[in-house]
């Protein structure tokens, strides 16, 4: 019997989940579960490296939990990073097989820390937030995982691993750790409907995105207000807002719908308003379990959290394992109290 592959993925609990992050990523996770033994941190150290309101980050934490459960995840699947302190040990660890230079070179560290020195009065750029993805190397290596689901932004962190990994497997003289591959899937990028020149994001603010667990009439809202075409002619191409609306449609499953105003849009005779109408339909009742799914677990949110604390005791066992075999490798002590 052949044995799964395993995957590793990360999400931060920053905030509300949107449209942009389930078609862009959580949907994925949820069907990849059918081929790979998956395990899903919520990373709430690195939520901690751009600044945040310590008052939040905890509910931030379970809401993010109750949303990815609500959507499909398997609740064993889950750990959160900060109940299992070896990520932060292995990161020290990976901290001295990772060069700065190479750190600071990151592309999201340039963006974010200029986006950190733009908004702050007086710029606060965290020593985590370039060192963040050392401990996304951990993240991945320390359950071995064979794939990492990427997108674009995340190929040259997924390379810094591999180096970092192979630098280590140099050091120690053995092929100790596998590199982790990337897992490409095809995904949508989502844009905002109040400004389809940027992507949907929540840090652009509430407008620019929509809630997976919006309310119906604000769903519906959000669609109806939607920009489309700045000029009125369907004959210059697409505009990327209307794309973006038949990139909606399609991944929340309105197939037939995509197809009749496809083929209106080819005779020159889309009507953005019906677009629109179908648009609204397919998210409200793809959205609707999800909020129903959300509401049970809310009535019971100790049983939830009684899951993720078991299911992140058993993925630790193996994140355990791995520290204890790299500090043996590394000439650590290992002496067990
Ligand atoms: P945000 O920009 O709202 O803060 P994150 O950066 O936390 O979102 O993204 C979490 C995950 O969702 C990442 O895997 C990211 O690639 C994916 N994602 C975020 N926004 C979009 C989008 N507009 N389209 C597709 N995928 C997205």
């Amino acid at each position: 019997m052949s044995e799964r592959k395993s995957v590793l993925s990360c999400i931060q609990p920053t905030g509300d989940m949107h449209l942009g992050n389930y078609f862009g990523a959580v949907k994925n996770w949820v069907d990849l579960q059918e081929t790979y033994n998956c395990v899903y941190g919520v990373v709430d150290y690195h939520a901690m490296t751009m600044p945040y309101n310590v008052k939040k980050l905890r509910n931030n934490t379970w809401d993010l939990i109750t949303n990815m459960v609500a959507v499909g995840i398997e609740p064993q699947n889950i750990f959160v990073q900060s109940l299992i302190p070896e990520h932060a040990e292995l990161g020290w660890i990976f901290n001295c097989f990772c060069s700065y230079g190479q750190l600071t070179r990151m592309t999201q560290f340039k963006d974010k820390s200029s986006q950190v020195s733009e908004s702050g009065k007086e710029a606060f750029i965290s020593a985590g937030l370039l060192d963040y993805p050392v401990l996304q190397a951990a993240d991945i290596m320390i359950y071995k995982a064979d794939y990492v689901p990427v997108g674009k932004d995340q190929e040259q962190h997924l390379e810094l691993t591999r180096d970092i990994a192979q630098r280590f497997n140099n050091q120690v003289g053995k092929e100790y750790f596998v590199l982790p591959e990337a897992l490409y899937t095809e995904v949508p990028k989502v844009r905002s409907t109040a400004d389809p020149s940027r992507k949907m994001s929540k840090s652009a603010g509430e407008k620019h995105y929509i809630n997976v667990f919006a309310e119906e009439s604000r769903i519906r809202k959000q669609i109806k207000s939607a920009v489309t075409d700045t000029g009125d002619s369907q004959s210059e191409g697409m505009s990327e807002g209307v794309e973006n609306l038949f990139s909606l449609l399609k991944a929340a499953g309105g197939t037939d719908a995509y197809a009749h105003h496809m083929e209106q849009f080819s005779n020159g005779g889309l009507r953005y308003a019906d677009l629109k109408h179908d648009v609204a339909e397919a998210l409200v009742d793809l959205t609707a379990p999800f909020k129903e799914k959300k509401a049970e677990l809310n009535a019971n949110k100790k049983e939830l959290k009684n899951q993720i604390k078991q299911s992140s005791w058993e993925i630790r066992k193996r994140a355990q394992q791995t520290v204890k075999e790299v500090k043996d490798l590394v000439g650590l002590l290992n002496v067990r109290f």
